[in-house]
């Protein structure tokens, strides 16, 4: 899962995107509107964490244009002030929710899981693929109610499949929800996360789409 994190308080744009990269989150973190805007158009994220209050551009006009463009972006806005007028305005741009500083990294986490979980259609707080289960808060998967254990980049792989259901998703596409700017990755990195994906879950569990990418199984 790949956030963008708009924030120019480096203290604690420093913090969150800490706290997000121990959650294996990637993260790609810029501290004005106009960086976020560009960033947005470029990059394919999962969620965006925002800041109202930014040097260029505030984050309201960001938000409003990402939804002239039509974008449907769980975006969670942050606001310093304990003003109900922000909150409004960002809920009425198009903000899915907010937190007011200073808040707590843990809620953080929760709010954007829940995000994530909406986002991919499911308002549980398990994700279920047929057997499988995936606990996007306790990090847990099991299959047919058996542990799976699986290594960060394996579960963040598994998730992305499970978040964007019914579509194929291309190597790049899942590299971008891997790894933020500056990350390395390696060649075959992708292809070796999908190997172990399926010999953990089975052959069929994520389908090769010849040409294009990847793409969930059918649910068994
Ligand atoms: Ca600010």
């Amino acid at each position: 899962m790949r956030i963008l994190l708009v924030e120019d308080d480096a203290l604690l744009g420093d913090g969150i995107r800490a706290g997000l990269r121990l959650a294996d989150y990637a993260v790609d973190w810029v501290s004005d509107g106009d960086q976020a805007q560009r960033a947005l158009l470029d990059h394919a994220y999962d969620a965006c964490v925002l800041d109202l209050g930014l040097p260029k551009r505030d984050g309201l006009a960001v938000l409003r244009e990402l939804r002239q463009r039509g974008s449907h972006l769980p975006v969670l806005i942050l606001t310093a002030r304990d003003s109900s007028s922000d909150k409004i305005a960002g809920l009425d741009s198009g903000a899915d929710d907010y937190l007011v500083k200073p808040f707590d990294l843990a809620e953080l986490q929760a709010r954007l899981r829940a995000l994530l979980r909406r986002a991919g259609g499911s308002a549980t707080p398990t994700i279920v693929h047929g057997e499988l289960v995936l606990d996007p808060a306790a990090r847990k998967v099991t299959l047919g109610g058996q542990p799976v254990s699986l290594s960060a980049r394996e579960f963040a792989v598994l998730q992305d499949f499970l978040t964007h259901r019914n579509q194929i998703r291309s190597r790049a596409q899942l590299e971008e929800s891997l790894y933020a700017w500056g990350e390395e990755t390696g060649s075959n990195t992708v292809e070796v996360y999908i190997h172990h994906l399926r010999k953990k879950l089975g052959p069929d569990f994520i389908r090769t789409v010849r040409g294009f990418g990847y793409q969930l199984g059918d649910a068994r």
